[in-house]
C-alpha cells in the first residue's frame, strides 16, 4: 500500500497483484493523454503515464507490453535512438485515452519480485505520489493494525527506562484494536520517546502493509501525529528515520517512532513542542495513549502508564567501543593510512556512534578490508565517500579495480569506483565491510534455447544469458545482418533476448552480440541461425 516501508524508500502507490501471471489487461482509469512511456533495465521496468484533466498523473509500472499502438510507437523510438532503454514524452495529442480504455498487459519487468501491476496517483506538477486511496478507490478493509512490540527509548546521560540506559521493548498483547503490555507499569526518567512496532493488511490479502496513521498522547495532550497522504520523491529515503532502521534490519519490524531525528525532513508531522520527546519527572506519573489507524479508519490503542523514578543501582548496558562521534548537521570525516571516509553535511539522520575496524586483507583483493560502521545499521539519507589504497598494483591492474562491499552472506557486491595512483574511491550510502577487488574476466554471454547453425523455427524470443562475474554489465550492444537490432535487457534474470519480427529473414540470420563490463573487459558472440 501507500507508504508502506521498503528497503530505503516508502512505496509510492499501490501493487495489484495479477495471481501470479503475466499478461492482464491493464485499463486506464480516466480520460487522459499518454504523457510519458518509459522502458528501463530496473526500476519501472515498462512503465506508461497518463496525464488526467483534473491535475492528476496516473503510473502503471512493471508492464509486459504496451497496447499495440503505443508498442509500435516506442519501438521506433527505441530503433531511432538505437537503446531498449527509452524515455519517451508523446505530443499531448498523440495518445488520447478513455476511461476504461486497455493500454497495456501487465508483467513483471524492471525491478520487480513477482507478477503485479504497481499503481501510483501523482500530483502532475512536481509529480508528487499521493496516496490512491484518497481519490475515491475502495479496498476492502476490516482487518484493525497489528501492534507487536512498544519501544521505549531513553534520550538523557542521567535518565532511564526500567534501569536501562537506551531503550526498552515490550511486548503487547490482544486484537481486533485493543492491546495491553505484558506489564503494566513503567519506570523511567529523564528525556523518553515512544515507537510502535506495527503493520497493517487489507481484508482479502495475507501482504503485510504500512500504517497510515499513528497519534500519541501523554496526560491528554498530543505529544505526536503523522499521517502518509504524500511525500516528494527526494525524501523517499528518509523512511530510514521515520521508522527505526536498526529495528527493521534487525528483525523485520516497522516501529513507528514519536522522535523526529534532527536529519528527518518528512512533512508527515504537524510541529509539536519537543518533537514528539516526553521528560519524565520524578515522583510524577504519565498516562500515554496510542492510536495507531489504517485508511479505512480502523484503529488500534494501546494506554499504559510511565511513573517517574530516579536511577538506581547498577546501569544495565554494556559499555561500546567507539572511534569517534559523528554529527548529522555536520562534515565528518576520518582518515589513516589507507582510507579516506568524508560524511558530508546532512547526510546523517542522526548523532552517531561511529565504529571502525581494519581486517587483514581477502585472498582475492588488493586491499585490506576496512570495517566503516557496523554493518548496515546506521542509514545514509546521501552518498559519503570512501577511497581506499591500493597494494601491489600496477597502472594496468588498477584499471580492472572494483570498490565492493560484503552482503549479509559475505558476498563481495560491487560498488564502481575509480582508480587514481594507488587509490581508489567511490561513493556509498551503506556503512559495512569495503575492499577492492580486481575484475578482468569478461562478461559471460552464450544463447539459451536455441543453437548456432540450427534452425530457430517455433522459437519467437531469441534467449541469451549475460552475466557479469563482479564489475556489472555496461553496455550491449547487437546486429542482425549488419543492421543495429533490439534486445531487451532483464538483469535480475541475466537474460538478454530478441523477440523475432520482420528483421528476421527466411533463410541464413547472423545476430552479432557485444557485451562490455564496467572495467572494460569486452565479449562478443556472432551466431547464425535459420
Ligand atoms: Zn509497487
Amino acid at each position: 500500500n501507500f507508504g508502506e516501508v521498503r528497503g530505503n524508500h516508502f512505496h509510492s502507490g499501490l501493487d495489484f497483484k495479477t495471481g501470479g501471471v503475466e499478461g492482464k489487461s491493464v485499463y486506464a482509469i480516466a480520460d487522459g493523454f499518454v504523457s510519458r512511456v518509459a522502458v528501463s533495465e530496473g526500476g519501472f521496468g515498462k512503465a506508461i503515464y497518463l496525464e488526467h484533466p483534473n491535475g492528476k498523473t496516473s503510473v502503471y509500472a512493471h508492464l509486459r507490453e504496451f497496447a499495440p499502438e503505443i508498442a509500435s510507437y516506442v519501438k521506433e523510438q527505441q530503433y531511432a535512438k538505437q537503446s531498449f532503454e527509452v524515455n519517451i514524452n508523446p505530443p499531448a495529442g498523440k495518445f488520447a485515452v478513455k476511461k476504461g480504455q486497455l493500454i497495456a498487459k501487465s508483467g513483471n519487468s524492471g525491478g520487480s519480485g513477482g507478477p503485479h501491476v504497481h499503481f501510483e496517483v501523482r500530483e502532475t506538477i512536481g509529480q508528487i505520489p499521493t496516496n490512491p486511496l484518497n481519490h475515491g478507490f475502495e479496498v476492502k478493509d476490516s482487518k484493525h493494525p497489528e501492534l507487536q512490540k512498544l519501544w521505549i527509548y531513553s534520550h538523557s546521560e542521567s535518565g532511564h527506562v526500567d534501569g536501562l540506559i537506551e531503550e526498552k521493548g515490550i511486548k503487547l498483547n490482544g486484537k481486533s484494536g485493543n492491546y495491553a503490555l505484558a506489564t503494566d507499569t513503567i519506570r523511567a526518567s529523564g528525556i523518553i520517546s515512544f515507537g510502535i512496532a506495527a503493520l497493517d493488511r487489507f481484508t482479502s490479502s495475507r501482504n503485510v502493509c504500512g500504517i497510515y496513521s499513528m497519534n500519541v498522547k501523554v496526560n491528554g495532550t498530543t505529544i505526536h501525529k503523522q499521517q502518509i497522504d504524500e511525500f516528494p520523491f527526494s525524501k523517499k529515503r528518509m523512511v530510514n528515520c521515520h521508522i527505526d532502521y536498526e529495528k527493521r534490519i534487525a528483525n523485520r519490524h516497522f516501529v513507528y517512532r514519536t522522535r523526529i531525528a534532527p536529519g528527518n525532513k518528512l512533512d508527515l508531522y504537524p510541529t509539536i513542542k519537543d518533537g514528539g520527546t516526553i521528560h519524565i519527572e520524578n515522583g510524577k506519573s504519565y498516562n500515554v495513549e496510542v492510536d495507531v489507524l489504517d485508511h479505512s479508519g480502523n484503529v488500534s490503542s494501546i494506554s499504559f502508564v510511565v511513573i517517574g523514578q530516579a536511577r538506581q543501582g547498577a546501569v544495565l548496558a554494556a559499555k561500546e567501543e567507539v572511534t569517534d562521534i559523528f554529527y548529522p548537521n555536520a562534515l565528518n570525516s576520518f582518515t589513516n593510512n589507507s582510507l579516506r571516509l568524508n560524511i558530508p553535511n546532512n547526510c546523517l539522520y542522526d548523532t552517531l556512534k561511529f565504529k571502525y575496524d581494519l581486517k587483514p586483507p581477502c585472498k582475492e583483493c588488493v586491499s585490506a578490508i576496512h570495517s566503516i560502521g557496523k554493518l548496515s545499521d546506521t542509514p545514509l539519507d546521501r552518498s559519503m565517500t570512501v577511497s581506499i589504497k591500493l597494494d601491489n598494483v600496477t597502472e594496468a591492474t588498477a584499471a580492472k579495480a572494483v570498490m565492493v562491499s560484503y552482503d549479509k552472506r559475505g558476498k563481495p557486491v560491487a560498488e564502481g569506483g575509480s582508480a587514481k595512483w594507488n587509490w581508489m574511491t567511490a561513493t556509498t550510502r551503506s556503512f559495512g565491510d569495503y575492499a577492492v577487488m580486481l575484475d578482468s574476466l569478461a562478461p559471460a554471454l552464450r544463447a539459451k534455447n536455441f543453437k548456432d547453425q540450427t534452425s530457430t523455427a517455433g522459437i519467437d524470443t531469441l534467449k541469451f544469458h549475460l552475466e557479469d562475474n563482479l564489475a556489472g554489465v555496461r553496455f550491449y550492444t547487437g546486429t542482425l545482418n549488419g543492421k543495429w537490432v533490439l534486445l531487451e535487457f532483464d538483469p535480475k534474470n541475466n537474460l538478454l533476448y530478441y523477440v523475432k519480427d520482420e528483421r528476421f529473414i527466411s533463410g541464413q540470420n547472423t545476430i552479432r552480440i557485444t557485451v562490455k563490463d564496467k572495467v572494460g573487459n569486452v565479449k562478443e558472440v556472432s551466431i547464425t541461425v535459420r
